[in-house]
């Protein structure tokens, strides 16, 4: 029997709806592989500003630090977009993945089958597609120096810095290689080494580090390419690690293949506490309607097993649960399809919890 402490911050909107279900179902896998889980509550986002002020106090930072992983709905919302900037809901955000020093951002875009229908891509294309991007998230053209604009009139020069250390590239690169260790052990490794410097001290790291994971297939793409081939043929990806600009946009591009928003799951690792979350937002539109789809934050849940607890008995058992339910036609109004039958929020969460 293992014990865990879990942070869960619910946030705002739909953040609290499909959060209320990631922890039942946290606490029925638990009881099913006789673990025992701590659930300790925290405040972030627009909730935290209503009650203290500020969109992310210290108590926060200091209790997701002492946790082993952090669970995490979603913030912001219209009541707050006029607060100043540092004071808005999103700045708690980006403040807590830095003091949290997740460097390692994990994007799974996988199609179920029953779903192949509700993505832009033909069914033949993207069924079968089972891709995790691993993007650097910390480092790169986002946060080089120098950067800046200057200059008069004509003249004016923008400029940025892509600048990766032999240090910042092979943990992301471990990282890469422990996540394909735990899949289909393949790693393709997306970079512009072709052009850019940085690139070939990335693709050269990359090589060393691959020493270390004799197990893994390593392959390198240049990132138009990959660009290319994510939308042609994405069923040859297993995972893909690359550097923060172009993961920021292959991420996004791969998880397009998928249909819904309210599906997408992410993890945030490599500091001391593993951050997991549904890329979605608190979604205003539909918030206190109990009919957002919990499936993306049930995804978070199985990553946060995987990822953050090192189970990966129990993550299965969350996959094909949800396999199952789709299987049985169950559906949000986000992925409806004719002939399925539509569940709220808190319905969904318990066909999964019943199909463990
Ligand atoms: P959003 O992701 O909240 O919503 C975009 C659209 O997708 C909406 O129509 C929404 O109804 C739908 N949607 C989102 N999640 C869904 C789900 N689980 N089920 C069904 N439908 C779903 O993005 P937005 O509307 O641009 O932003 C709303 C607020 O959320 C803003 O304040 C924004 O800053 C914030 N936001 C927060 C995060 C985060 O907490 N990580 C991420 C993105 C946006």
């Amino acid at each position: 029997m293992t014990h865990w402490t879990i942070s869960v911050i619910h946030g705002d909107g739909i953040g609290k709806e499909v959060c209320a279900e990631g922890v039942k179902l946290m606490e029925a896998v638990a009881a099913r592989c006789n673990h025992t889980l701590s659930f300790h509550e925290y405040l972030a986002g627009g909730a935290a500003i209503d009650e203290t002020g500020v969109p992310l106090p210290d108590e926060t930072v200091a209790g997701v630090l002492a946790s082993d992983a952090l669970l995490f709905g979603a913030i912001g919302g219209p009541k707050w977009e006029n607060q100043p900037q540092h004071l808005k809901p999103e700045a708690g955000l980006l403040k807590l993945r830095k003091e949290l020093g997740a460097f390692a951002n994990l994007r799974p875009a996988l199609v179920y089958d029953e779903l192949a229908d509700a993505s832009t891509l033909k069914r033949e294309v993207v069924q079968g597609t089972d891709i995790m991007v691993v993007r650097e998230l910390t480092g790169g053209l986002y946060f080089g120096e120098p950067r800046g604009v200057e200059g008069q009139g004509a003249s004016r020069k923008g400029y940025n810095t892509m600048v990766y250390s032999a240090e910042e590239i092979e943990r992301i690169a471990r990282v890469g290689f422990q996540t394909a260790m735990a899949r289909d052990k393949r790693l393709c490794s997306v970079d512009k080494a072709n052009v850019l410097d940085v690139s070939q001290l990335w693709r050269d790291i990359v090589i060393e580090v691959s020493k270390d994971f004799p197990e893994v297939a390593l392959s390198h793409m240049y990132v138009d390419n990959c660009a290319m081939q994510l939308i042609r043929d994405p069923k040859q990806f297993d995972v893909i690690v690359t550097g923060n600009i172009f993961g920021d946009i292959i991420s996004d591009e791969a998880s397009q293949l998928t249909g819904s928003i309210g599906m997408l799951a992410s993890a945030s690792v490599g500091g001391p506490v593993g951050f997991f979350e549904p890329i979605h937002g608190s979604a205003p539109d539909i918030a206190g309607q109990g009919i957002a789809n919990p499936l993306a934050m049930i995804g978070s849940v199985e990553m946060l097993f995987r990822y953050g607890l090192k189970q990966n008995t129990e993550a299965d058992m969350i996959n094909a649960a949800v396999r199952k339910t789709l299987a049985d036609g169950l559906r949000c109004g986000d992925i409806m399809q004719e002939g399925c039958t539509k569940l709220s929020t808190s319905e969904m969460g318990a066909a999964v919890i019943e199909r463990l």
